[in-house]
């Protein structure tokens, strides 16, 4: 199958899921995975109306957005997220070259993605879009916040009220809301019940911190986007569904 094939695949997918659910697909936007494939792949996915594209790694990012920008010229419209899990050596980097960063789970980091923004000159002129990482499964391979128990625990809610109100008060930083990954191998009702508090840990933090957006859901892969968009995902971050296998 072509990209093109099995973009329009995932587009029909993604109206399907929302259709189950009531949903429009208008609040739900794709983010094109494009991690290991070169410039080239993201700018054959350009033309076919991609406009969102999601890099795990900071170098990657930082490689490919000027050899795109250089090739559609200044006005190309694309919006560049950073997914993956952030060291603090390379948060300038992604104050840099991100649009959306989906993975932040610690106050030192948004400090230093904060301190930098100052310096670039974004924290006034287009600030970055921040997700909050979550982990919900608990499982210790998995980056995110620990939000595992939060339910039940007050210092996990506190944990996460505490990072939100940082990124609210940090200049170059503006709240979004929260990123989540199900864990592997499971069952889908066991992803489906991550989803679904993902979306009510996003509730809850909108009540908490009202003073920042955090309704947004960053959640749903290749093999569960329409799972997450039946339980709310305002972004999916899929790559092996429209790009094929990843070498
Ligand atoms: C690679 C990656 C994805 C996309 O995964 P696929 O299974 O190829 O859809 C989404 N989110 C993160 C954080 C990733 O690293």
């Amino acid at each position: 199958m072509s990209i093109e094939q099995r973009y329009r695949d995932v587009l029909d997918r993604i109206e399907a899921a929302a259709a189950r659910v009531d949903r429009g697909v208008g609040d739900i936007t794709l983010v094109s995975v494009t991690k290991t494939w070169p410039a080239e792949t993201v700018l054959t996915a350009q033309q076919l109306g991609m406009r969102h594209f999601g890099e795990n790694r900071a170098e990657e990012l930082m490689e490919k957005r000027p050899i795109v920008e250089a090739a559609l010229g200044p006005d190309s419209n694309i919006t560049w997220h950073a997914i993956g899990a952030l060291q603090s050596r390379k948060t300038n980097m992604i104050a840099d070259s991100a649009d959306v960063f989906h993975a932040l789970e610690r106050p030192k980091i948004a400090h230093r993605l904060s301190r930098r923004l100052v310096e670039n000159g974004r924290a006034e002129t287009g600030p970055l879009t921040v997700f909050i990482e979550v982990n919900l499964s608990g499982e210790e391979s998995k980056s995110g916040l620990d939000c595992s128990d939060w339910e039940s625990s007050a210092e996990q809610r506190q944990a996460l009220r505490q990072l939100a109100e940082l990124v609210q008060q940090l200049p170059g930083l503006a709240p979004r809301g929260l990123m989540t990954m199900a864990p592997w191998n499971v069952e889908d009702e066991v992803v489906r019940s991550v989803f679904r508090r993902a979306r009510l840990l996003a509730y809850w933090l909108q009540e908490a911190a009202p003073d920042g957006h955090w309704a947004g859901l960053s959640m749903g892969m290749t093999d569960d986007f329409e799972i997450a968009i039946e339980e709310g995902a305002t972004h999916v971050r899929v790559g092996r569904a429209i790009f094929g296998p990843r070498h």
